[in-house]
């Protein structure tokens, strides 16, 4: 499979048809799995065979997406976990032991800004954070017990961009582990593991599915490091289920495709709201006026679907452009068909203080996009409408 495009690759990477031969892979909805005989089970729990023996270890559907994201994002090998955060969890759990240390960007996603703080204290981890703008910071961090590097890019909900290639000579040079959540990204644009990565981390809810319908997390990377994340996960249970398994396979086919539209919308969308008077500052990746832009060009294929922009007016004004929605929706998940605004300092971190809102680069003006696939057209449309305010 490994001299097919990324699209092929998609698509043909195939679980061995059954006898009936069928064109595309069926469901596989089973617990656990048979053996011919007593030496067959002895062999095959001594994983001296490869077969499934339970589906909290491997099952067809969940090994054939797997298959599919290690060889998108050029890895080794990987597992399939029932959530995004499961990914997170028990790449951390796995990799980590107590009295060891992290050294992360500030804007991550909220339920890994929690782990960071609420849960890992509890197993003496301690977390050290830079700003997104302040990656000459982070060697100044890094201690004796330092053991992961941990950055998302671009950013939510601020889409700032982390410059890869230098985090991964961080990462070489002090000898840690680099694991990058490539959520907003997808394998479709940027492959931290060219820029040194050990760990890639996606939520498959997000874009992967694409049609806001399933969850699913997966890690792929360095084999021995994944074999650590195995045992973990098979132990503690996070396990992708057979069916979003293979309904995320099947979105998989359609990834590129989806991705590009989603890319030609965003940019055209990012560009009308540039023209905007009450919209002043516009954040996304392959606008020349985003500050990383060549940070993006050089490890983005395209800009991605997720847009950042000030409206003027703080808080009250966000809220009332939210009100004057028509199409888009109002809602919390992200990399949709449907477009899909949210105002965070009204919403998601209403909780936060003002001044730790800004830490994170949430803005009381901040409205992130979520760029679908629908008519551009309409979506401009409603964007426009709603700016008038
Ligand atoms: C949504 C998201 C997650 C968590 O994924 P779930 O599937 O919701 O558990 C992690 N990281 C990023 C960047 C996300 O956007």
């Amino acid at each position: 499979m490994s001299n097919y495009h990324f699209e092929t690759q998609a698509i043909r990477n195939q679980t061995e048809r059954s006898q009936f031969s069928e064109h595309s892979t069926p469901m596989y909805i089973t617990s656990s799995f048979v053996f011919d005989d007593a030496e067959d089970m002895r062999a095959s729990f001594a994983e001296e065979k490869e077969k499934n023996l339970y589906s909290r270890f491997s099952n067809p559907n969940t090994t054939e997406f797997v298959d599919k994201i290690v060889a998108m994002e050029g890895a080794e090998s990987g597992y399939a976990f029932a959530t995004g955060m499961a990914a997170v969890f028990s790449t951390f759990g796995a990799l980590l032991r107590a009295g060891d240390h992290v050294v992360s960007c500030r804007s991550v996603f909220g339920s890994t800004h929690s782990l960071f703080t609420k849960f890992f204290p509890k197993w003496n981890i301690q977390t050290s954070y830079f700003n997104v703008n302040e990656a000459d910071k982070i060697e100044g961090l890094i201690q004796p017990n330092t053991k992961i590097l941990y950055a998302e890019t671009p950013t939510n909900p601020g889409v700032d961009l982390l410059d890869l290639e230098l985090l991964g000579a961080i990462a070489k040079k002090h000898d840690l582990l680099l694991v990058i959540d490539n959520c907003f990204a997808t394998p479709y644009l940027q492959n931290p593991i060219k820029f040194g990565a050990d760990i890639v981390i996606h939520s498959a809810t997000k874009l992967i599915d694409g049609q806001g319908r399933v969850l699913g997390g997966v890690a792929v990377g360095k084999a021995d490091l994944i074999r650590e994340i195995y045992l973990f996960s098979r132990n503690t249970g996070p396990a992708m289920s057979p069916f979003n398994a293979w309904v995320l396979s099947k979105s998989l086919e359609t990834l590129a495709i989806r991705v590009e539209k989603h890319c030609e919308n965003a940019l055209k969308v990012a560009e009308f709201l540039e023209t905007q008077s009450n919209v002043n500052l516009v954040k996304y990746p392959f606008l020349k006026s985003h500050p990383q832009y060549e940070t993006a060009k050089k490890q983005m294929k395209l800009g991605g679907n997720i847009i950042a922009f000030e409206i003027n007016g703080g808080i009250e004004a966000g809220r009332k452009f939210l009100n004057k929605i028509k199409m888009c929706s109002l809602s919390a998940n992200l990399g949709d068909t449907r477009s899909i605004v949210t105002h965070p300092a009204s919403t998601t971190h209403s909780s936060l203080a003002e001044e730790d809102r800004l830490e994170v680069g949430i803005t009381d003006g901040l409205v992130r996009v979520s760029v679908g696939l629908e008519n551009v057209n309409d979506i401009l449309n409603d964007l426009k409408q709603a700016l008038e305010i």
